[in-house]
Order: structure tokens, then C-alpha cells, then sequence
């Protein structure tokens, strides 16, 4: 067994401690991951807080993190896409079955007998439980690993592992391009990710921010615009005007406002999950032949995909580096919206 130190929160609302656990040993088709950087998303809060209680309940201890870089250290025997001193990346999930219509198809998240998530999750054995990111090591099969381009920001290519696909993904299915209004609600993680690769794409972008004070960092990060949600008065102008409209939102909120500001065809992509459902009357989508979308992060072919087209486009994530003492700051910081725009953790002193 391969000894590794983590980062855990013991119950709902804790503050992080060290723990130490054991992860297996490399076999055939493994790779073992020496964590350089992992990303902090607001999943990662959510679980730890155990939010998501009656979908996805949490099961303590919680070592969360699944945006990770690292470096390989090991590989097994039949290990063909690595070698040692390779980097590679971790997202979402670790395995899945293999089988199913869904992985067939390279969509592993939707895995009939569900995905083996990167933190919270059990190992296909039924017993072995997962722990992430936020630690010092991975051992994972490495057809689950990501293949990262040596770049000069390896820490903003962290937060590509999930931010950067759970916003590509919806964005290319729906055809964001040239021609094509996006706007992009929350200017957090996954949102500033979504504004930069819609702008790649080509497409013009407006942001809806509840912060009057990032109107700044949104023409820097590429955006075309900039809405201050807070006044409604403000969407009335843009009534009927969009194609899409990648909800990233993380707090209970109402998303009908949105659907108003699609135009006839129009497509609303909800990624964010607050913990109370919405409510939306059927007209609001049959007046405009309208579409209401989810998206779930990406499998593992259009992940790599994603990172090759941000390698392409130079695009990584504006990150602010923390050690895991600051933990609890960096939570804080995110759930008031006061994140610039992704937390990154150094896992490599650590
Ligand atoms: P984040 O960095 O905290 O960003 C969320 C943003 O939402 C904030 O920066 C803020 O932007 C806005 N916001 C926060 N509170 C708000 C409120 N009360 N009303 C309106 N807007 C508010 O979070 P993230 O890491 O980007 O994650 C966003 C959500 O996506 C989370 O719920 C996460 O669990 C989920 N997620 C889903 C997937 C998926 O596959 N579908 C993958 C990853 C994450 P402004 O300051 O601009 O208003
Ligand atoms: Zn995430």
C-alpha cells in the first residue's frame, strides 16, 4: 500500500486536519500521481458542508479535490499512455464499468453503475473508499488519467480538470461560435472559465455578475459585456436576445429572469447546483421554442479534448495559491463570491 497525507473535514462544517490514509499499489494498468496542484470547487464546499445530503450524501472523513496536476512517479507493467515523469491529470471521477452503453461511448460520468468519483466515492471493489485532491498522491487506472501539455502555469491548469470541461462541454453542444450571444450567469470558477472559452470559440459574451466590483476583471478575462444582476431593470434591455445562457450559479436562486433573455431557439445550460430546486412555468420555454439543458462535467475523451484546446489557445485558469492551512480562508472566501478567480492549492510542500 502506498502511505499518502491528506487534507479532511470529519463532519458537516469542520475545519481541516491533517489525515493520513493508505492508497493501493500500483497495479498493471496504474499510474502513481505525485500531486503537484489541486484546484478548490465549489463542489468541493458543497460536499464537505454535506449540501447535496439527500442526492449525494457525504461520508466523512472528506479529503475533497478532483483538479488535479501532477507528475507521474510510477507505472505499471501494462502502462502504455505514461511514463515516469510525465504530467497527467485527475478530474471528477477515477473508474467506471467499462461496459455500459454510456462508457462505451466515452460519456464515464453517466455510467450505469455510476462512476467511481475522485473524492466520496467507492472503488469498484464495493469497499475502498476515495479520497481526493487535496493530498499528496493518486493511484488511478490510466485510462482515467489526463494527458497535460508541459505549460508555463501548470497551477491554472488545474482548475481545468473540472471547471474548464463542465464549462466546455455545454458551450461546444450547443454550438457556441462565432455569430452566437453567450452570457455567462456568476463570475466564479466555472464562470470565468466559460467566458474564456466561449471567447476562444468565438462567440460574443456578456457576463451577469452579482458583484458591481468585477465589472473590472470581466473586460480583462475577455468578456463583451457586463450586467450587474442585482437592479432588474438591467435585463429588461436584453429581452429575447440570446442563443445561450450557462447558468454557473452556486446559491439558491431564481433562473426564470434568464430564460426571458433567450431568443426563439434559445438554449439555457443549468451547471451550477444550488441546494433548493427551481421553479419554471412551461410557457416561459414553449413562448420561444425554448430549451432548458443540464451538463455534467465531460467523459474522458472530450476532457482531453478540452485540455488540448485550452493547450491551443493558451487558456488556464487566474488562480490564487494557497497552502492547506488556509483552507478554511479560501472556503470562506468562495462561498462570499470572493474568489479571483479559482483557489489553488500547493500541494507539493505540503
Ligand atoms: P464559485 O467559484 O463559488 O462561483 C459561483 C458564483 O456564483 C460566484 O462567484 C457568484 O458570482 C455567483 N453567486 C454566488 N452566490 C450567489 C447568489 N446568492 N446569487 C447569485 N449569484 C451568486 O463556484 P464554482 O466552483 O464556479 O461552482 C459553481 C457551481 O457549479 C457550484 O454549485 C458547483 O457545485 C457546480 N458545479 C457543477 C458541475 C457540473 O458538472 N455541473 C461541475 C463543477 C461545479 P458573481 O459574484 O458574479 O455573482
Ligand atoms: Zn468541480
Amino acid at each position: 500500500m502506498i502511505e499518502t497525507k491528506g487534507y479532511a473535514v470529519h463532519e458537516p462544517g469542520s475545519d481541516f486536519s491533517e489525515f493520513n490514509f493508505e492508497r493501493r499499489d500500483v497495479g498493471p494498468n496504474d499510474i502513481l500521481i505525485d500531486i503537484l496542484y489541486a484546484g478548490i470547487c465549489h463542489s468541493d464546499i458543497h460536499q464537505a458542508k454535506d449540501e447535496w445530503h439527500d442526492s449525494m450524501p457525504t461520508t466523512y472523513p472528506l479529503v475533497p479535490g478532483h483538479e488535479i496536476v501532477g507528475r507521474v512517479v510510477r507505472v505499471g507493467d501494462d502502462v502504455t499512455k505514461f511514463a515516469v515523469g510525465d504530467l497527467a491529470g485527475i478530474g471528477c471521477f477515477v473508474d467506471s464499468c467499462r461496459e455500459c452503453v454510456n462508457c462505451k461511448q466515452g460519456l464515464q460520468q453517466f455510467c450505469f453503475q455510476r462512476a467511481v468519483f475522485t473524492y466520496n466515492g467507492v472503488e469498484r471493489d464495493g469497499v475502498t473508499r476515495t479520497y481526493g485532491g487535496y493530498s499528496n498522491n493518486y493511484v488511478i487506472d490510466e485510462n482515467y488519467a489526463l494527458k497535460v501539455r508541459p505549460a508555463d502555469d501548470l497551477r491554472g491548469v488545474a482548475p481545468l480538470l473540472c471547471a474548464g470541461i463542465t464549462t466546455y462541454s455545454p458551450l461546444k453542444r450547443f454550438g457556441a461560435g462565432p455569430g452566437k450571444k453567450v452570457g455567462v450567469v456568476g463570475l466564479g470558477g466555472l464562470g470565468h472559465m466559460g467566458v474564456k472559452i466561449a471567447k476562444a470559440m468565438g462567440a460574443e459574451v456578456t457576463i451577469f455578475s452579482t458583484s458591481e466590483g468585477k465589472a473590472a476583471d470581466a473586460k480583462a478575462l475577455g468578456a463583451d459585456h457586463f450586467v450587474v444582476t442585482k437592479d432588474p431593470a438591467n435585463l429588461e434591455p436584453l429581452a429575447g436576445t440570446f442563443n445561450i445562457i450557462l447558468d454557473t450559479v452556486s446559491a439558491d436562486h431564481d433562473i426564470n429572469p434568464y430564460l426571458g433573455l433567450l431568443g426563439v431557439g434559445g438554449s439555457m445550460v443549468v451547471v451550477g447546483v444550488p441546494e433548493k430546486p427551481n421553479t419554471v412555468h412551461s410557457l416561459s420555454l414553449i413562448f420561444g421554442n425554448k430549451t432548458l439543458a443540464g451538463s455534467l462535467i465531460g467523459g474522458i475523451p472530450e476532457t482531453q479534448e478540452m485540455l488540448d484546446f485550452c493547450a491551443d489557445h493558451n487558456i488556464t485558469a487566474d488562480v490564487e495559491m494557497i497552502d492547506p492551512s488556509r483552507l478554511p480562508e479560501a472556503y470562506d472566501r468562495t462561498v462570499k463570491a470572493d474568489v479571483r478567480y479559482r483557489f489553488v492549492i500547493d500541494m507539493q510542500n505540503a
